[in-house]
């Protein structure tokens, strides 16, 4: 069978799948058959290098090689057990298969296989459970090991993968010049050798090419969107005077918040549309020179619109803006959920006549049904729930107005150079004056006591904490969780300690309610799930305790810690966990050691891998199925340049010898493009 067009043909049609393995294998996010051959192997397993079953180490990964001596009777109870004795002369070996007669099935007595797995029981019988074979003539190859899903092995999932391969043709879609400068092999060659490599040099350069292809669809299509919005802004702005603004603050701005305020208003005087990234480390100060950017854009007679990702940031976000442009005659109005109808409608009819100059919201709020005046800059916060498809949809807004987007996850430069690559940088590498650096400390449960009585101690002394505690045990809510956490502290000296609580079930106007109560002192502690992650900003909280810190990433943490430290009084940030596992002890020793988030975020991705990043598909970015964006970092900067120049040459893609490519990059971003 011939079939020319694999991303087009449901996978349940590939030789041996069928529906109920469709169904599966959809969990897996295949659904075609380009899926299929593209859900690449994790890592290979290597049949020549065996040993015997006497030597085989205990409870270690390794292959042996052995005949199938006797195929035990099946043994059905609540599971199904599937055994065959195997023997290499050296010792025998129990195999059991756990409810999959399919491989039981494929094993022959008499013949020679070799098995795949670790090897557990004792000097008299050795064992081992679910292997990975192949016969003992196939062992030349490298098997390939994919992540799987409940009731596929790597065994179903190779066949499917050889079949699909033998039935259905995979065309080039690069053009030849580009694989010929970039030494690439061929697409199909290149899955066969992914999937079912003979050398290591077969394997990669199959990698190789895969690799490129994905990053280089990255670069032309961000590139592209970066071109795009080269289109003209129906917002460009003058020079004005801002010295007003400085002049009002409280405080004196930081020389990076000065650099960013300026790099922000040359771009709006610009013809093309700010595109820009305000890149800060919690506490840098990004909100000020947000206010400064709005206050341009207001002398310029042009609104501002603010985008927080939640309403308690949107709120807060509305006090200080208020605080820092209200005396300076600037109206600012914030649109919440839980505004009156009547309300909501007042405010929007003020956006739509132009008598707000300011409108701060949810995203949701801002971009469902919001009609401006006059929308000169749009600013979002917190670009990490905010992706690339947001953010072409905004320019439909105004007359594609200008974008800043602040963030306070720190992207490494590897990357940002891929999720940011289609927006300049402007980075506030500088804290304001007079912070005291923040002290962490990794300590496990048995500290709880000792814990409550230094948080007493502070709330005597007029300072407020939190308590992180993200969700406990499997099974119970977010809810009942942090609600038994607080029942628990009755039983400590926190017990007649104004306490609130914050978590994410929460009505909205009950979490604004807890929430100023704690910015207003009422509250002395506030626990809460993750839902203060963001920004929230009490500058009198100085004591922060984040329980079962095992459950977070490091980015995360560092957010999370940066809701203290924000006044002038040492902060403390404490993380608890029993978890005793090297990756555990790497990640809070890293805390503990570094407050530069550029560091920690560095750190996360070598503990992590860019899976993280990536699989949460927070950035509106595909997905990257091969590239890993440490050690590809060559392959990365290859193919910027490669790119560059075949934009360079043909910038709309039109040429034919790029029609394939610009197939590639308008399915891969299909969703910014029809925004
Ligand atoms: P983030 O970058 O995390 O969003 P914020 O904008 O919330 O930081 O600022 C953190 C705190 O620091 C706020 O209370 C803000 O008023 C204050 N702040 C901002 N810039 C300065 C500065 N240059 N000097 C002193 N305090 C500042
Ligand atoms: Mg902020």
């Amino acid at each position: 069978m011939e079939n020319n067009n694999p991303a087009a043909t449901e996978v349940c049609y590939v030789k041996g799948v069928g529906e109920k393995r469709a169904k599966q294998l959809n969990k897996l996010g295949i659904s075609t058959v380009y899926d299929l051959v593209t859900h690449y192997p994790r890592g290979y397993i290597d049949f020549n290098n065996t040993v015997t079953i006497a030597d085989a180490p205990q409870d270690e990964n390794c292959v042996i090689k052995a005949k199938v001596t006797r195929k035990l009777a099946p043994y059905y109870g609540k599971i199904a057990l599937f055994r065959v004795l195997v023997s290499d002369g050296t010792g025998d070996m129990l195999i059991t298969f756990f409810n999959t007669v399919y491989s039981f099935q494929r094993l022959k007595v008499g013949e020679e296989y070799c098995f795949y797995g670790k090897a557990g029981g004792n000097f008299l019988r050795r064992e081992m459970s679910s292997p990975i074979f192949v016969e003992a003539k196939d062992s030349h190859i490298l098997m390939p090991r994919y992540s799987l899903t409940q009731g596929l092995s790597h065994n179903m999932l190779s066949g499917y993968v050889k079949n699909a391969l033998k039935d259905y043709s995979f065309p080039e879609r690069l053009s030849e010049r580009l694989m010929a400068e970039n030494r690439l092999l061929g697409f199909s060659d290149a899955l066969r050798m992914i999937h079912f490599p003979h050398t290591e040099e077969e394997y990669s350069l199959a990698k190789r090419r895969l690799t490129f292809e994905e990053l280089f669809l990255l670069q032309i299509g961000l590139k592209s969107m970066k071109n795009r919005n080269k289109k003209l802004t129906g917002a460009k702005m003058t020079t004005k005077d801002i010295s007003a603004y400085y002049a009002s603050l409280p405080f004196e701005l930081t020389g990076a918040q000065k650099r960013a305020i300026k790099e922000c208003t040359d771009d709006m005087q610009n013809p093309a549309p700010m595109n820009r990234l305000l890149q800060g480390d919690v506490g840098s100060g990004k909100t000020a020179v947000a206010a400064a950017v709005c206050y341009f854009a207001y002398l310029n007679g042009m609104q501002s619109t603010l985008m927080a990702p939640t309403e308690i940031l949107a709120a807060q976000h509305y006090q200080t803006l208020c605080g820092f442009l209200s005396p300076l005659g600037v109206k600012v109005e914030l649109l919440t959920g839980s505004a009156t109808a009547a309300q909501k409608k007042k405010i929007r009819a003020e956006i739509a006549n132009g008598e707000v100059h300011v409108a701060v919201g949810t995203q949701a709020l801002i971009q469902k049904n919001t009609a401006f005046a006059n929308l000169g800059l749009v600013i979002a916060d917190e670009q990490h729930r905010f992706g690339v498809e947001q953010r072409a949809a905004l320019s439909g807004k105004g007359d594609n107005p200008h974008t800043l987007i602040m963030s306070a996850t720190p992207i490494p430069r590897t990357l940002g150079m891929i999720i940011y690559g289609d927006l300049d940088i402007s980075t506030l590498d500088e804290m304001p004056k007079g912070r005291l650096p923040m002290k962490t400390y990794g300590v496990d449960s048995s500290y709880h006591e000792r814990l409550y009585r230094f948080i007493l101690k502070y709330t005597q002394n007029g300072f407020q904490s939190y308590i992180v505690c993200p969700l406990v045990e499997e099974g119970i809510s977010e809810k009942a969780s942090a609600v038994r956490y607080i029942e628990s502290l009755q039983n400590t000296c926190l017990k007649d300690v104004p306490t609130g609580l914050l978590h994410g079930k929460m009505k909205q106007a009950d979490k604004d309610a807890v929430m100023k109560a704690f910015k207003d002192g009422e509250l002395k502690v506030l626990v809460s799930t993750t839902v203060i992650e963001v920004g929230v900003d009490v500058p009198n909280a100085v004591v922060m305790i984040i329980e079962n810190a095992e459950q977070f990433g490091l980015s995360q943490l560092h957010q999370l810690r940066g809701r203290v430290g924000r006044g002038k009084e040492q902060s403390h940030c404490i993380l608890v966990t029993d978890n005793k596992s090297e990756f555990t002890r790497a990640r809070i020793d890293t805390m503990v050691r570094t407050s530069d988030g550029f560091e920690i975020a560095n750190e996360d991705l070598k503990l992590r891998g860019p899976g993280d990043f990536f699989g949460s598909r927070q950035h509106g970015l595909p997905p990257l199925k091969i590239s890993d964006i440490y050690a590809d970092f060559e392959i990365l900067e290859e193919t910027k340049r490669a790119a560059e120049k075949v934009l360079a040459d043909d910038p709309r893609l039109e040429h034919p010898d790029n029609s394939g490519l610009k197939a590639m990059v308008d399915e891969l971003f299909s969703n910014a493009a029809n925004a």
